[in-house]
């Protein structure tokens, strides 16, 4: 797990850091927030995804 991973700078599955990672699929134990691209998170939960990228940015 690199820096930018943990950061959310880079997708924690593929480590693709473009398109930026966008989708929350888990926390790390220091509390930062996991963040996936959209193909990855697919993969990881394709029934959740419309739930991930619907959660309302406040
Ligand atoms: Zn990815």
């Amino acid at each position: 797990m690199s820096s930018a991973q943990r950061q959310g700078d880079a997708c924690v599955v593929c480590h693709k850091r473009w398109p930026r990672p966008r989708a929350r699929v888990g926390r790390f134990p220091d509390d930062m927030t996991a963040l996936a691209c959209t193909d990855c998170a697919e993969a990881l939960m394709p029934t959740r995804m419309a739930t991930v990228v619907a959660f309302p940015s406040r």
